[in-house]
């Protein structure tokens, strides 16, 4: 059996996932982790950040569709455009993708266009799906989710207050986002925004909606672009846009006015089990990283080569057992939203959202570590894998959000434990007495 199957899921991998595992292994191996310098060879060439991307990425995006290697997010239990797979065998394929940084978008998985490729698949209108879905799952065109803004605390997306007002059959729209990842790809056409429609809503959770903003309307405007420790993400970026009175119509609104946190949940969830799956495959990477380095014969410290030395042992122990557990999560996760859907399986993604990029930080920073120096450098991907783990904490809702959200739905369970607890006692107390003792308790 494969060691990319674990034997507990096993029984639920089919032939046809199986091949494609291996193929997308082959194809990660042999062609996107030796593009990834390419690409950034290709990006230095072009001598600017933005505007630009490097062309390496369409011959990958040409061989991956030739092999049949596209859209396999999308999966068979919910959507009909995908590759006819299930949420958990994309998730053991996802985990070899997430070794290369071009290897997800080569087969047309990437963030953020798979989280809004999934709202436009749910909750699109024909004309919209036409418009954006089609060439996003064909992969001519990219695509960013705006939510957060830089005034207010994103966490909590009740606060979000970019003004979508109605003015005939337009809607106009006023205020500032920040964070949004893609938006400097030129690639980039189609902006899903999050603002609010109706602020006299009884219900905060009905004031926002989700309208679609094509790049480029006028008004629109790209003020900088931020960084992640210094790493400017380019050609994909994370701008920060300002939205002048910018016009769009109507019948650009997803869904209906006030639906707008039915949209975000919807598209959250899978979006959070995706970057959950990616991450295995760099702590997976990270690990393979440092089992080289510590078996490099040139490399002695004290008379010993480095795999001697029982603590860097231990580190390749705790890390294969921490990804290992972390991968059953993951998993366990995946076959939850198979058999009901995101918001069934609520309690498992955030489990996979929070415990999995805190393992992949730990293994990746042993592997910092192993490499003494060199790996803070520019000459491993070790440190901008550190960087970028070290967001998704934060991106998608920070871990305390989901915690508090876990915490919350467990503790409700209090009273029927408060009186079980009760119970038992007094079976002890019954218990005690019979044997002629006087309980104290
Ligand atoms: C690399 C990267 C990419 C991103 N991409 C996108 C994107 O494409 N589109 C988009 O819209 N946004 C994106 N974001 C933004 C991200 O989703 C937000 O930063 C996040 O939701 C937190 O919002 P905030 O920054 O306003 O933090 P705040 O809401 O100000 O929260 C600050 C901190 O407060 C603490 N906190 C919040 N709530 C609680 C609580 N209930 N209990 C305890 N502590 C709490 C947390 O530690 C949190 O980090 C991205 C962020 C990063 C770093």
């Amino acid at each position: 059996m494969s060691a990319d199957i674990p034997p507990l899921v096993a029984d639920r991998v089919s032939q046809k996932a199986r091949d494609t595992l291996d193929l997308v292994k082959k194809f990660v191996e042999e062609e996107c982790m030796p593009a990834d310098a390419v690409a950034r060879a290709q990006m230095e060439k072009q001598g600017q950040r933005w505007g630009v991307y490097p062309p390496v990425i369409d011959d990958l995006k040409a061989k991956a569709k030739k092999l049949g290697l596209w859209n396999i997010f999308l999966s068979k239990t919910h959507y009909a455009e995908g590759a006819g797979l299930t949420n958990l065998e994309y998730g053991l394929i996802a985990m070899i993708l997430g070794k290369s940084s071009l290897a997800s978008e080569a087969v047309n998985c990437a963030a953020p266009d798979t989280g809004n490729m999934e709202v436009l698949a749910k909750y699109g209108t024909d004309a919209q799906k036409k418009q954006w879905l089609a060439p996003l799952l064909d992969g001519t065109i990219r695509s960013a989710f705006l939510m957060t803004e830089p005034k207010v605390a994103s966490s909590d997306a009740k606060n979000i207050s970019l003004k979508m007002e109605r003015q005939g059959n337009e809607y106009v729209l006023n205020g500032q986002k920040w964070w949004s990842s893609g938006a400097g790809d030129p690639r980039c056409k189609i902006y899903i925004v999050l603002g609010k429609t109706n602020p006299n809503a009884a219900s905060a959770w009905e004031q926002h909606s989700v309208i679609l903003v094509p790049a480029g309307t006028p008004g629109v405007k790209i003020e900088r672009y931020l960084s992640v420790y210094g790493y400017d993400d380019a050609p994909h970026g994370h701008a920060e846009i300002t939205f002048d009175n910018v016009r769009v119509p109507a019948s650009s609104l997803v869904l209906g006015e006030g639906r707008g946190f039915e949209i975000i949940q919807g598209r959250l969830g899978p979006g959070r089990i995706h970057h959950a799956m990616r991450s295995l495959g760099s702590a997976e990477r990270a690990l393979e990283l440092m089992i080289a380095r510590v078996n490099d014969p040139n490399r002695k410290t004290f008379g010993k080569q480095l795999n001697q030395h029982g603590v860097i042992m231990e580190w390749i122990a705790r890390s294969r057992m921490e990804i290992d557990a972390a991968r059953l999560v993951v998993l366990n996760a995946s076959i939850k939203i198979d058999e009901t859907d995101a918001k069934g399986a609520q309690r498992e993604i955030a489990a996979a959202k929070v415990m999995v990029p805190a393992m992949a930080l730990q293994v990746i920073d042993r592997a910092v570590q192993s490499h003494g120096a060199a790996g803070v450098s520019q000459d491993t991907p070790l440190a901008s894998m550190w960087a970028h783990m070290r967001t998704v904490r934060i991106a998608d809702g920070p871990d305390e959000v989901h915690l508090q959200q876990m915490g919350r739905n467990e503790n409700k369970r209090n009273q029927a434990i408060l009186g079980k607890f009760e119970q038992q006692r007094e079976r002890v107390r019954q218990k005690l007495r019979e044997y002629g003792f006087e309980p104290k308790l």
